[in-house]
């Protein structure tokens, strides 16, 4: 067990070095990234992967994101103490952990409620406090929570984002966002400037699984459950 952990420390402070070499410059982000134990969001078959910096599968069809992708979106995101932020797409509830210690509070919406249930065991094995997650469809947004100070969406919009979130957004808020246009997707950054007024910045190109509608049904990618470590 303690041969497990000190590797798997190992290769942690691997990858912080890597994301420093990648440009990832702001030691807030990158000390979020130094306490959450990235193995525990992975499946047990891919534990010797958890700390590449690579996407891996979390099942029903959805991946947990690269940790050079977390890392340039959280930065992108110019993240306060006293930020309220939305999340879509929990996931593997990795991206709302690195949030929970560099703002105030994030809520997250996820369609596929096995993956929520999983991401809710470590947020509290992780006692991360901060974190208020449910199952839904997140193009709808939050309304009963909004404003937000900030949006972080972590599946891919087709065309545009969704109205709702530009609307459940402060003023002066930003929202990041990939964004599928014809056979590439780009990350982008909105800025709310006023009521109706944005302005939209062009970040990188980027590959994330959609973002579709409604709650999953549970037989939605159901043949691709997988198991995770235990907590
Ligand atoms: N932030 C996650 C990345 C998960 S991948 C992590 O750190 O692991 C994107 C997730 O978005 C998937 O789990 C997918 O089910 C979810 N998703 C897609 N469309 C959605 C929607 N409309 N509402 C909520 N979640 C959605």
């Amino acid at each position: 067990m303690l041969q497990t952990l000190k590797a798997q420390d190992t290769r942690k402070i691997r990858l912080i070095m890597h994301l420093r070499s990648q440009g990832v410059a702001d030691t807030a982000v990158l000390a979020a990234m130094e306490r959450v134990p990235r193995e525990v969001f992975v499946p047990l078959a891919m534990q010797d992967q958890a700390y590449e910096d690579i996407a891996l599968p979390i099942g029903r069809g959805q991946t947990i994101s690269q940790p050079l992708v977390v890392a340039k979106m959280t930065m992108a995101l110019e993240l306060t103490y006293n930020d309220k932020i939305l999340e879509i797409g929990t996931g593997s509830g990795y991206q709302a952990s690195i949030l929970a210690h560099l703002c105030r509070r994030v809520y997250s919406i996820e369609r596929h409620k096995p993956l929520l249930i999983h991401a809710e065991k470590v947020f509290d094995h992780l006692k991360l406090r901060n974190i208020t997650a449910i199952a839904g469809d997140g193009m709808k947004g939050w309304a009963n929570q909004a404003p937000f100070d900030k949006i972080i969406c972590t599946a891919a919009a087709f065309d545009k984002p969704p109205q709702e979130l530009f609307d459940q957004m402060r003023i002066g808020g930003i929202m990041i966002v990939p964004v599928t246009d014809g056979d590439k997707q780009i990350l982008k950054r909105y800025k709310k400037e006023g009521d109706d007024t944005f302005s939209v910045k062009d970040l990188m190109p980027v590959r994330f699984v959609p973002l579709l509608p409604n709650l999953a049904p549970a037989s939605e990618n159901a043949d691709d459950d997988v198991l995770y470590p235990e907590i």
